[in-house]
């Protein structure tokens, strides 16, 4: 798989960026792991592949000063693998994805994604902006999905290591042309994930552009707690929101916010996933289960509490932080048994959940929705930060 492995480390108490050191160096002054021993960050980069197009695309494996790992490959910015402890320390691999580059390649629902130009759907591929009219890729029944055939989950992003002093990560960035699957403008986005100490997945989004253009990017990560063993049913749900965006039979926003109140909708009591998934309400019925925007309840405009998930059975709990207004929570009901990923597991009904912070689906035709409008000049910025524990 590797050709060319190249290390890089640097000492643990490094002043944000400041010391990149290539050759093999472990940090001297990683934190604990509650069991005593300590642990060296580190960053380690190999070649995972390449691209039919010739395009070399390498593997970041990042390793906390906990022992926690994330592999996060060029291709697409996905989130390859991410593991994390049980209550009892045992490191599990909590996302779903495939073992090779050409598992992604072959065909993937945009597993550990970064989705983009605009994550999520467009009614019918069109909107209008400034009095005029753009047409995207309709590769979603009709609808844009996911900023089109060729999104921002099927490029090559340009990296490099990130050092900071609580975390390590990868930057990576992609400069998406001026007409590509129809959008308006070049785009430069840069997204950077760093694996903290504190087992959290931080990732910060920019993106600038030189004409105006709708922009909503995401992570498309498949959770599953209990670290692929069976569906995630079980899995204990919380949603800070009081509201959802009901959809149409194509899953468009009709545009009205509904209270989730005596709804299955209702996740502000934390609520095992599958114990109303099947109960008959409407809004069930066009994806299968959950598959809506959540309008969260937000406190100012910094980082606040989108999501909580408890898997009873390893104790792992995942937190969601956001500055965005909105979270898609989809169940992964797409996935039928058709898929085999990492290690020979079949992705049954409903192997992994998604939660996708965002602003909501088909903004731009809907002008009661917040903006998602970049114009020159301005910068595009969002935080989301995974948070992982266990109990
Ligand atoms: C969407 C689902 C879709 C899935 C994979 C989710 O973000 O909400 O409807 O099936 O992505 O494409």
């Amino acid at each position: 798989m590797s050709t060319r492995t190249w290390r890089l480390a640097a000492f643990a108490v490094v002043v944000a960026g400041a010391m990149v050191v290539l050759g093999s160096c472990k940090c001297p002054c990683g934190k604990s792991d509650g069991k005593g021993a300590k642990q060296a960050m580190d960053i380690d980069v190999t070649t995972f592949g390449k691209t039919p197009e010739g395009q070399e695309v390498k593997l970041y494996m990042l390793k906390n000063a906990t022992g926690a790992t994330a592999k996060i490959m060029t291709y697409g910015a996905i989130v390859v693998s991410l593991e994390m402890p049980d209550s009892q320390g045992q490191m599990d691999d909590i996302v779903l994805g495939y073992d090779n580059l050409e598992g992604y390649l072959k065909v993937s629902p945009y597993f550990g994604a970064i989705v983009g130009r605009y994550g999520n759907r467009i009614g019918n591929g069109t909107f209008t902006l400034d009095g005029v009219a753009y047409s995207l890729a309709q590769n979603n029944n009709g609808h844009h999905l996911h900023g089109g055939i060729k999104g921002f989950d099927k490029v090559v992003w340009d990296h490099k290591p990130v050092w900071k002093a609580d975390g390590v990560g990868v930057e990576l960035s992609y400069l998406s042309q001026d007409g590509e699957e129809g959008y308006p403008g070049n785009l430069k986005s840069t997204v950077t994930y760093v694996l903290t100490n504190d087992n959290e997945l931080r990732i910060d989004y920019v993106a600038t552009t030189d004409k105006a253009t709708p922009v909503n990017l995401t992570h498309h990560g498949y959770f599953n707690l209990t670290g692929g063993e069976r569906d995630i049913l079980g899995h204990v749900l919380m949603l800070n929101a009081n509201k959802f965006t009901p959809v149409d039979a194509g899953l468009i926003p009709t545009g009205e916010l509904q209270p989730v109140k005596d709804t299955p909708m209702d996740f502000t009591k934390p609520t095992a996933i599958g114990e109303r998934i099947e109960a008959d309400f409407e809004q069930l019925k066009a994806g299968g289960g959950y598959d809506h925007n959540w309008v969260l309840n937000r406190t100012g405009r910094g980082l606040s509490l989108a999501a909580k998930v408890v898997e009873p059975t390893t104790g792992r709990v995942m937190e969601v932080l956001t500055t965005e207004p909105g979270i898609q929570f989809y169940a992964g009901n797409f996935l039928d048994g058709t898929i085999t990923g990492k290690e020979g597991t079949v992705y049954q009904h409903r192997w992994g959940f998604c939660l996708e912070t965002q602003h909501y689906p088909d903004s731009p035709n809907k002008p009661s929705f917040p903006s998602t409008i970049l114009r020159p000049g301005d910068t595009y910025e969002t935080t989301t930060v995974y948070r992982f524990s266990a109990k």
